[in-house]
């Protein structure tokens, strides 16, 4: 009885450290998703950047185009203006002129001011381009130690399961059967260690003949309280 309960009590850490392991595993599994989503985020926003930039260039280049068109104009004007015989026309000739003059300088203008934001953007986006060829490198770098790390926990697991194969093949079906479905219940413990006529699972109070008998290891006990296996430690 005494090696039965010394195996369920192994049996117990070795589910427990699986268990562990296996948080400390999808721990790791989150950080990878992080390390991947801050990547794509820098991306996005690097990509967001440049549709900007674009944007700015297409603008610019209206203007110029919108540019040439009035100067072309004012061209025209400024020819037709030789040919003109009255006074009346020659005024709104000249007013059309003095229109487009100052529509040209309006653009130029608007021009000057689409280089001046396309030239801070370009910058931003160099210096974007940058951080995200660090963020890159930093996060293939820390990405191959999770995987390292994840794949040495795996190998702790498999060598923890191969470990509870050996135990539970000595130990009888029933009981394993019995372990694993208290260990669902019992928030993953299954096996209590009494001590001072306690139970440690719940901290109540043992009936003293069953802490009694405890003493025997004549059969398995439970705890009336939490059902758990009791294993006596007298320290
Ligand atoms: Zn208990």
């Amino acid at each position: 009885m005494k090696k039965k309960l010394e195996m369920l009590e192994e049996l117990q850490e070795v589910d427990q450290l699986i268990d562990s392991l296996k948080v400390k595993q999808n721990g790791l599994h989150d950080e990878l998703n992080e390390i991947a989503q801050s990547v794509d985020a820098a991306r996005e926003e690097l990509a967001a950047m440049q549709a900007d930039l674009s944007q700015l260039e297409l603008e610019k280049g209206e203007l110029e185009v919108n540019h040439a068109a009035e100067l072309e104009n004012i061209l025209r004007a400024e020819t037709n203006m030789k040919e003109i015989k009255t006074n009346k026309e020659f005024q709104a000739v000249g007013r059309e002129i003095t229109a487009a003059k100052k529509q040209v300088s309006d653009i130029e203008e608007l021009v000057l001011q689409k280089i001046a934001q396309i030239e801070t953007l370009s910058a931003d986006v160099a210096g974007k381009k940058s951080l995200l060829d660090e963020l890159t490198g930093n996060s293939s770098q820390r990405t191959a130690e999770k995987e390292l790390e994840i794949k040495n926990i795996q190998n702790d697991i498999d060598a923890d399961v191969a470990r509870r194969e050996t135990l539970t093949k000595e130990m009888p079906a029933s009981l394993v059967k019995r372990f694993s479905a208290l260990r669902e219940q019992r928030r993953g413990q299954a096996v209590a260690i009494a001590r001072n006529g306690h139970c440690l699972g719940c901290n109540m109070h043992l009936p003293p003949q069953l802490y009694n008998n405890l003493f025997k290891y004549e059969e398995l006990l439970t705890c009336p309280h939490c059902q758990r296996i009791l294993i006596l430690k007298l320290q």
